[in-house]
């Protein structure tokens, strides 16, 4: 079994993000799996290599350790292109000229994760009409009016109608660089990945990722999707939330307290204990654990 963390070096972890390192990690140390670190630093304007070095010794110092490093996203654009040109010519992407305006119209519908479901502009365009456009586009991907679905280890069934709920979507955006979802497929089939353990705001992002695992010819991983951390009135923590980021919870928190909360708010632990990540494993079990979303502002200030 193959597990993984994927940080994004935008900025310092915050509880959420280690909770999700945390449920990550401990699904691959119980089945004596390898752990791989992969940096998704897709964004130039967002990512930095300090931040990815911060990271790196945030995950040490939570004893989140991992087996194998694979190669930083904003290296791999090659490997990318590559994968684009070959849907390109399979006449499955087409690109996309429509506006940010345009885009998120009054009356564009969206789907469940808040993307404007695209409504298929620029799908039928003819060359000429190409010809005629100056803006750089963006590449869609042509989804099937077809439904996909998966059962996730936590969650249980979830699908979604390609094309009515998700819409056609950009795997290559206008600047050039890859999109995420293409990015992050690629990657978790060149390593092999067999388990996916994340937040539960990518849940909707993964019948579109299983799709596209079946056009590039791989194997779709299993799915694992954890609550979100939430604070008392249920909104979700997030990297505004600077006194949850782990460059303050380091100065008054030790690994063990931080690990010991969040294994007990999620139901690890019955009670609240101090606890290395190494002893937790011993106390996981998925059946132990909710899925619904987790209040947690209280437990740490
Ligand atoms: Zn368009």
């Amino acid at each position: 079994m193959i597990g993984r963390f994927a940080p994004s070096p935008s900025g310092r972890m915050h509880l959420g993000n280690v909770f999700s390192a945390m449920a990550a990690w401990l699904c691959v140390r119980k089945e004596k799996g390898t752990m791989l670190l992969r940096i998704e630093d897709l964004d130039p304007a967002r990512c930095k290599e300090e931040y990815a070095l911060q990271l790196k010794d945030d995950l040490r110092w939570l004893g989140l350790n991992w087996d194998e490093e694979q190669t930083p996203q904003s290296q791999r654009d090659k490997v990318y292109r590559e994968v684009f040109e070959s849907l390109w010519e399979r006449n499955l992407v087409y690109p996309c000229y429509c506006s940010r305006d345009a885009l998120h119209g009054a009356s564009a519908p969206h789907a469940s994760d808040g993307t404007v479901i695209y409504a298929g502009t620029c799908r039928n365009l003819t060359e000429q009409e190409r010809a005629l456009q100056t803006k750089a586009p963006a590449y869609r991907l042509s989804v099937p009016d077809e439904t996909w679905g998966f059962t996730d280890l936590l969650q249980g069934k979830y699908e979604e109608n390609l094309q009515k709920e998700c819409g056609d979507f950009i795997i290559r955006r206008a600047d050039g660089v890859a999109a995420y979802q293409l990015a992050v497929v690629v990657d978790d089939m060149a390593g092999g990945v067999s388990q996916v353990v994340r937040g539960r705001d990518l849940l909707t992002s993964t019948p579109r990722q299983k799709y596209l695992y079946s056009l590039l010819g791989g194997t779709a991983p299993e799915y694992l999707h954890v609550p979100l951390l939430t604070d008392e009135s249920g909104r979700r923590l997030s990297k505004r939330d600077g006194d949850l980021d782990l460059g303050e919870l380091r100065k008054s928190h030790s690994a063990e307290e931080i690990l010991g909360t969040l294994a007990y708010s999620w139901g690890i632990l019955e009670h609240f204990e101090k606890i290395s990540a190494e002893e937790l494993v011993g106390e996981f079990s998925l059946q132990k654990v909710k899925k619904e979303n987790i209040a947690i502002r209280n437990f740490l200030v």
